[in-house]
């Protein structure tokens, strides 16, 4: 099976080469030529299985050009990396399960895929003879960076560098990446904020000197963001667990539709969920969750994308976004592959900072998809609320799905399951929770850990335990212009 371009469908890769690539040569993104498809028996097969057997099965469904023996390999070694269970399914209350995908070493759904990436990352090069040492650069707002970090340390023949805004990633984020252990990493922060931090990184991959003095010391470039289809297809095997794990335990029956629930920022989570919808997933509908930067809502509501909107910062910093790069994916789909439609779309985007589509495509989009949003004193009710009926502690991500999930019960008469993705441990956004259960404001990012603790009972990650002990390896302040020197200084170019 072959990946081809959301701009252009003849251009086409094998998984292995679109891994490599990251985005295609015309700057779209790669989508696979058709679905794999799981039958009903396919899926309760499942039910048996390890989550890393459930991860190979579906990888090896999807990524042709690896055989399923050697993805198995690859999943269990990144299922070592996680605190038991890799993603639990709690009952909370009636026809309501969490999922909690954040029992990987950094504590946010991000390691679902960046565990098990490196290894797809180094089988690609092997697969396509590429004996080149790459040089994964990252541009971070927080959760990314510590996910790549963790996962690509210590891998044979890369390197990675990690940068980060200066203003914008949290005390607990900081200290995750600037503590990072492993002779391939390097974490600087970047003065400014986080545009600035990505536009100085993208700019790197444009610098065509440096990529030719890299490319003398037998180096390359490559990225580990959420367009890469190395994160995006591990994300596909977690809703068929889910799924699986209902059937399981008998909570639903086999081909039982059910609702999933995802809080969203790039639109790659939740494109993952439709990705195995198209693959057979019985999916009554998907629920599109964002925060107060609600331009997913007004764009399932208007069939407008509009970026030109302020921009907030709120207690969910893993989802103030306003370019959701993966909807090209979606929209692609939706429109019965119309590249030339996506051209047009993102010529808009890039030109005036918006685009349209038609009232066929928005009704399409809806057959699929409800989109909502919560501003910050809903996340701020639904954490306390919750707590109180469920005794169960959200993060300020999950809220937000929790919420919005709640308003669109209030709009329907419908009686499907749901599944809600929690995306990072409450104790990752410790100060918040902490202040919006007990009422008591705590500055100190690593006080409101212990103190949460002893709130709610709940175990502290593994990963956030004695955070502020750690050495700190990790301390360059630089300016955006100096990322390529930082990199010849490093490799001696
Ligand atoms: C990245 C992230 C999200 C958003 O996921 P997308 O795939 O970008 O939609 C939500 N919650 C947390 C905690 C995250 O780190």
């Amino acid at each position: 099976m072959y990946y081809m371009s959301t701009r252009n469908k003849n251009i086409k890769v094998a998984p292995s080469r679109a891994i490599l690539d990251g985005i295609a040569e015309d700057g779209g993104l790669y989508v696979p030529e058709e679905f794999p498809q799981f039958l009903r028996s396919d899926i309760r097969d499942l039910i048996e299985k390890s989550y890393p057997e459930r991860l190979a099965t579906v990888l090896s469904r999807y990524l042709t050009d690896f055989d399923f023996e050697e993805l198995l390999e690859y999943a269990e070694a990144a299922g070592d990396k996680f605190d038991g269970d890799a993603c639990p399914l709690l009952k909370v209350e009636d026809d309501i399960y969490i999922l909690e995908l954040f029992h990987g070493p950094t504590s946010a759904f991000k390691d679902m895929a960046l565990s098990v990436m490196p290894y797809l990352v180094s089988a690609a090069k092997r697969k396509n003879n590429d004996d080149n040492k790459t040089l994964i650069l990252v541009a971070t707002s927080g959760d990314t960076g510590k996910a790549a970090l963790e996962g690509f340390r210590d891998m044979e023949g890369i390197e990675i560098m990690t940068f980060y805004p200066n203003e914008g990633v949290s005390g607990i984020q900081k200290a995750q990446m600037t503590t990072t252990e492993g002779d391939n990493v390097y974490v600087a922060a970047v003065r400014g904020n986080f545009d600035d931090a990505q536009t100085a990184v993208k700019n790197i991959f444009c610098d065509k000197e440096l990529c030719d003095r890299l490319e003398k010391k037998g180096m390359k470039l490559s990225s580990a963001n959420s367009i890469n289809i190395g994160r995006l297809i591990p994300q596909i095997a977690y809703y068929f667990s889910a799924y699986a794990d209902l059937l399981g335990s008998g909570e639903i029956k086999s081909g039982e539709k059910i609702n999933i629930v995802v809080p969203t920022g790039n639109f790659g989570n939740i494109l993952a969920a439709y990705y195995a919808q198209k693959s057979g997933l019985p999916v009554n509908k998907l629920i599109c969750a964002s925060n107060r930067n609600n331009i997913l809502t007004d764009f399932f509501d208007t069939g407008e994308y509009d970026t030109n909107r302020s921009f907030y910062k709120t207690s969910s910093p893993s989802m103030d976004i306003l370019v959701s790069s993966n909807l090209e994916r979606f929209l692609f789909d939706i429109s019965k592959e119309d590249d030339a439609m996506i051209r047009e779309l993102m010529s808009d985007l890039k030109a005036n900072g918006k685009y349209s589509v038609s009232n066929a495509i928005l009704a399409r989009c809806a057959e699929f998809v409800a989109a909502g949003y919560a501003d910050e004193e809903d996340v701020k009710t639904t954490v306390c609320n919750f707590y109180e009926s469920c005794g169960y502690v959200l993060d300020t991500h999950t809220a937000v799905g929790v919420s919005v999930y709640y308003d669109y019960l209030n709009n329907v008469n419908e009686d499907a399951k749901a599944v809600i993705v929690a995306t990072a441990s409450p104790y990752k956004f410790a100060a918040d929770v902490y202040y919006y259960l007990s009422e008591f404001k705590v500055s100190d990012s690593f006080l409101a850990i212990k103190k949460l603790n002893s709130y709610t009972g709940l175990d502290i990650p593994e990963g956030l335990q004695d955070l502020d002990l750690r050495e700190q390896r990790f301390s360059d302040i630089i300016k955006k212009d100096d990322i390529a020197a930082k990199i010849a200084e490093r490799y001696g170019l």
